[in-house]
Order: structure tokens, then C-alpha cells, then sequence
């Protein structure tokens, strides 16, 4: 079986395609970008309008197929921007209704640990999420996947993205930090907020961008230690989670999860605590197709539908609040 599987959670137009016998036949992508300032939800969708066909056509001209050997579109019905996630679910609406192919929308944050656990043969991990807009610790437990810890405001990429932004780089600005942050010497002390199993950044923002108008401090040496604070508080509250849940196996996930930084200090943690420390390829960490191919083939297998009429978008689904019926309950 061969899934088309279509993202468009935010920035990124994806088009992925994945076999039930778990092969990634290609996996294209589209990122709308800027030079300055973020992510404008009208123009981020204006450019998923721009690139869909030429993204899909790619995706099947890479894998050596056309539409009529799909047998099922996948598309990301949630969570994200309304703006971006309706030109994804139009592309797949209409794909479906013109190729008279089953179609399934799915939770993209779940695409994020299926593709994980899929690619990596993790069993049951504990997933770090950390992406521009979602900060989640999510662990399967009682047939959903629940969230552990979370950012009680932004999202860690969002928050490493408007810092970029007022030191004049574009969006994305996550990997700008890293390298500027390569270059830091000293560590300047910023606020460590962690809430029990929940992470805030808003405060660490405006305190950090104080530091930086204040002109006494070098921006390699601001990245370096933000870079540090906030990735011990988030790597902090995923222990926590390990610890409770008793899970043995970390996955990271998400865009941020490509800082090669935060991969150490995770790799550390885990190393300590004798548990197994699973890191994707950056192509699986960023938004991207293949996952919601992947997720789309699995819950298909267990005769989920999503029928035309319902594959509206969801932007504030929950995790939480899909029930997991493609697992084996333990
Ligand atoms: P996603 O939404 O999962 O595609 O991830 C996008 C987010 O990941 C953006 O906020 C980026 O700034 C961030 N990001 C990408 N690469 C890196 C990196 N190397 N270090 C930190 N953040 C990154
Ligand atoms: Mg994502």
C-alpha cells in the first residue's frame, strides 16, 4: 500500500511518500522563509498556493510513481495555522475527489512520534518535541498519547525565532542562533523557569532582549547562554517525564531537535540514566510529508476513515485528545 502524505501545519509545504512496508519513497519540501521579521500567516499560505503542485509532482516524480499507484492521501488536519492548514486539506480534498482515493487527516504532533518510532524501531518512547510553535513532552499511557510537560507560553523555536529577529536575522532563526552560539565564551545568567513538569520562555525573552539593548554583552555570548538555560530546563523536565513514566527511550522531534547542542545534552542525559537516545535525520526532525504518510498508513490499517466531508481543519487539537487505537495496549 502507498500513501501520498500532504503537510502544511505552518511554513512548510511537504509532500511524502511512505509504503506500508515502511519505506520513505520520497519526502520534498517547500519552506517559506524571510530575511527579516516571522512567519505572516497570509503569505505563508500564499506560498504553500504557490508550490503545492510543483511540491506533490516532485515528491511522486522521486519515488517513480503517479497518482494512480497512490492508494491513500494523508494530509495534516491539525494542529497549526487555520491559514496554511486549509491549503494542505484542499490539495488533499481534491486529489481525493478527482483520483477517488480514500483519504485520513491526522494530528501532526502524533506524524511527529509514529515516523520517530518507525524510523528508529523505538518501542515506546518518551518524545521531546520541540518545534517553532509546539513545546511537548509526550509519552503513550492509557491509549493516548499524553503530554507530560509543555510550555506554558511559546513554543521553543517561536522563542529562539523572535530573538533571532531582534538581533536583524530572518525567519528561520533557530539555526542562526546555533551557529552564533558556537562562537560564545561566557556564560551570562538569565531566569531558569521550569514549573514542575512545565516550561516558560516569554520571561527569559524580554530578559535576554534587555541584555542585548543594554550593548554590554556580545550576541555570540547571549546565544551561547540562552542557548544553555533553556535547553537544561527543557532537557530538566523530559527527565522528570522518563522518570515517572518509567520509559527507558528518548526520540527527539521537531525543528529545534536538529541543534546539534541540544542532541548532546540530551545524549548526556540519558547516558546517565542508562536509557537509549534516538536522533532523526534533520529531513524527519523538520515538518515534513513522510510522517503524515506514515501516521496516515497506520491508522488507516485500522479502518480509520476520514469521509470528504469531514476533512476540515482542527488548529487546536490536542495531542491528547486523539485516541490512539493503532497501538497494542500495555
Ligand atoms: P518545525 O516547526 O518543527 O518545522 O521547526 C521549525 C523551528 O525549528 C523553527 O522555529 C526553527 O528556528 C527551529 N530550528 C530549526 N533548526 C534549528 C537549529 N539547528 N537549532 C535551533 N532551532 C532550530
Ligand atoms: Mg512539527
Amino acid at each position: 500500500m502507498i500513501c501520498l502524505g500532504i503537510e502544511s501545519t505552518a511554513h512548510t509545504f511537504g509532500a511524502g511518500i511512505v509504503t506500508d512496508k515502511k519505506q520513505v519513497l520520497s519526502n520534498i519540501r517547500d519552506v517559506y522563509t524571510t530575511k527579516e521579521g516571522g512567519i505572516i500567516p497570509t503569505r505563508a499560505a500564499e506560498h504553500h498556493v504557490e508550490c503545492f503542485d510543483k511540491v506533490i509532482k516532485k515528491a511522486l516524480e522521486t519515488a517513480q510513481i503517479s497518482l494512480k499507484d497512490i492508494d491513500l492521501i494523508a494530509f495534516s488536519q491539525a494542529p497549526g495555522i487555520g491559514h496554511t492548514l486549509r491549503i494542505g486539506a484542499m490539495a488533499a480534498r481534491a486529489l481525493a475527489v478527482l483520483e477517488k482515493k480514500p483519504l485520513i487527516g491526522v494530528n501532526h504532533c502524533i506524524a511527529h512520534l509514529e515516523i520517530g518510532r518507525m524510523i528508529t524501531k523505538a518501542k515506546d518512547p518518551v518524545l521531546l518535541y520541540v518545534s517553532g510553535a509546539n513545546t511537548q513532552i509526550i509519552a503513550y499511557e492509557g491509549g493516548k498519547y499524553r503530554i507530560f510537560g509543555e510550555t506554558l507560553d511559546g513554543g521553543l523555536g517561536n522563542f529562539l525565532d523572535q530573538f533571532a529577529r531582534d538581533l536583524g536575522l530572518g525567519f528561520p532563526g533557530g539555526p542562526k542562533v546555533e551557529e552564533l552560539a558556537k562562537k560564545g565564551k561566557r556564560y551570562i545568567e538569565l531566569p531558569y523557569v521550569v514549573k514542575g513538569m512545565d516550561a516558560s520562555f516569554g520571561g527569559i525573552l524580554t530578559n535576554v532582549k534587555q541584555k542585548l539593548k543594554s550593548g554590554k554583552y556580545s550576541k555570540e555570548d547571549l546565544c551561547y547562554s540562552l542557548q544553555e538555560t533553556v535547553f537544561a530546563m527543557i532537557v530538566e523536565t523530559t527527565e522528570r517525564a522518563m522518570a515517572h513514566t518509567g520509559k527507558n527511550e528518548l526520540l527527539l522531534g521537531g525543528g529545534v531537535a536538529c541543534n546539534k547542542r541540544l542532541q548532546q545534552m540530551c545524549k548526556k542525559m540519558c547516558e546517565e540514566r542508562g536509557a537509549k537516545c534516538y536522533i532523526l535525520e534533520n529531513q524527519f526532525n523538520v515538518d515534513n510529508g513522510a510522517q503524515i504518510a506514515w501516521l496516515g498508513l497506520i491508522m488507516h490499517k485500522t479502518g480509520i476513515k476520514t469521509r470528504i466531508e469531514d476533512a476540515i481543519i482542527n488548529p487546536y487539537e490536542r495531542t491528547d485528545d486523539v485516541e490512539v487505537k493503532w497501538r497494542d495496549k500495555k
